[in-house]
């Protein structure tokens, strides 16, 4: 029989043990928290697809039926290369009241106290179910949940609202910027740099649509509202990959841009897009087509993600706000697959234990108050859960 970690504590440094790395498979951590709540008699799904290398889990802890709380939070982690560790990442280690490790902030720490709290929450014999929701590849774009979304809606009764635990500090988040990602492949022809009137310059092409998106971000910024929560608190725009040409005296072929921009949850992506894709058919190809009619431009779109938008009245931030007592909400920068819930009809919002200040760095970490903040908080819910019949 297996030894399952109990306390909290011991919980995170068995999940930051398990090396989760986005590009990696998360199925050993998912066969082994699988494992144990099946051993508590949770009902539990996945849900993938990637070819079997990666999993989503949905685990139902207490009677199945419509209602109760969703607990989500994604299993993967950003890497570590390149970075300065002073220790082990992926062993926890303490110190100075702190708990360093990959993942003890982003976001690991909630979904451990979470499953520390599971034998607890089933002794209050709950009259609604708490959901954990556990999934693969948020970091690279929240590209694995909406199988798990799409599962539930398939298999099961819809639960009552979705808490995400990414790192706010314990804070309530009831706000995000979403996140739209493209690959744009520009193919021009090469000629000797000598005779660029027989070629077609993908270089060229590339650099006027970036000083396009550039524009479209100034434009963005001057329209900032003073009074947004947000900071920035504009859409930002960013350009994070150009590969293209192969030599000085070669007209490049070939270009590739990897852009994204991030929308306030009032600027609505789709006429971004729109505008990038005119200025692309109506602009920049037909100038790129002067000597190479077999010249082409193709943008697809590598992420998704959609801002997450105050809720009027949301039912999860109401029990989140009677269960802390915190009477404030915030709206961040970064994307969590909060949006992606939203958008498929749930109340959610966001509040975790750690610092979004400590997410990707080197020397991660979480503060033991946040866990004991976060552990509190859970409890707090636990019970509420179990005796909330209209939840
Ligand atoms: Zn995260």
């Amino acid at each position: 029989m297996t030894a399952w970690p109990t306390s909290s504590r011991e919980w995170i440094e068995r999940l930051v043990a398990f090396d989760t790395t986005s590009a990696r498979s998360n199925l050993e951590l998912i066969d082994f928290v699988e494992a144990y709540l099946r051993s508590l008699g949770a009902d539990c799904r996945r849900s993938s697809d990637t070819a079997e290398l990666k999993a989503n889990l949905f685990a139902t802890l207490g009677r199945p039926g419509p209602g109760g709380v969703v607990l989500s939070g994604h299993s993967d982690v950003v890497p570590v290369e390149g970075q300065p560790w002073s220790s082990d990442p992926f062993k926890v280690e303490a110190r100075d009241g702190r708990l360093y490790g990959r993942g003890t902030a982003d976001m690991k720490s909630f979904l451990a106290v979470a499953l520390a709290l599971a034998p607890a929450f089933l002794r209050l014999d709950p009259m609604r179910p708490l959901h954990l929701a556990i999934s693969y590849d948020e970091e690279v774009g929240c590209l694995g949940v909406s199988s798990l979304i799409a599962q539930i809606d398939r298999e099961l009764a819809r639960p009552a609202l979705v808490i995400i635990g990414e790192p706010t500090s314990m804070q309530i988040v009831n706000a995000h910027k979403g996140v739209c990602a493209f690959e744009t492949t520009i193919r021009g022809r090469a000629a000797h740099s000598s005779q660029p009137q027989l070629a077609a310059n993908a270089n060229l092409a590339a650099g006027r649509l970036v000083a396009f998106l550039g524009d479209l971000a100034a434009e963005r910024r001057r329209a900032a509202s003073a009074d947004s929560r947000f900071d920035p608190p504009y859409t930002t725009f960013n350009i994070g990959r150009i590969e293209g040409g192969t030599a000085l005296n070669i007209v490049a072929a070939d270009c590739r841009v990897i852009w994204e921009f991030r929308p306030l949850p009032d600027d609505d992506p789709e006429a971004i897009v729109a505008r990038i894709t005119d200025h692309i058919a109506e602009e920049l190809l037909p100038r790129l087509r002067e000597n190479a009619p077999e010249a082409a431009i193709e943008t697809r779109a590598l992420a998704r993600v959609p801002a997450l938008r105050p809720e009027d009245e949301g039912p999860a931030e109401a029990l989140v706000r009677r269960l802390t007592g915190l009477n404030d909400s915030a709206a961040v920068a970064f994307g969590t697959e909060g949006g992606l819930f939203q958008e498929a009809g749930y109340s959610v919002v966001v509040c975790g234990p750690g610092s979004i200040d400590q997410a990707h760095r080197p020397d991660e970490f979480i503060e033991i108050a946040q866990v004991q903040a976060c552990e509190k908080f859970l409890h707090d819910l636990a019970r509420s859960v179990a005796r909330q019949p209209v939840l």
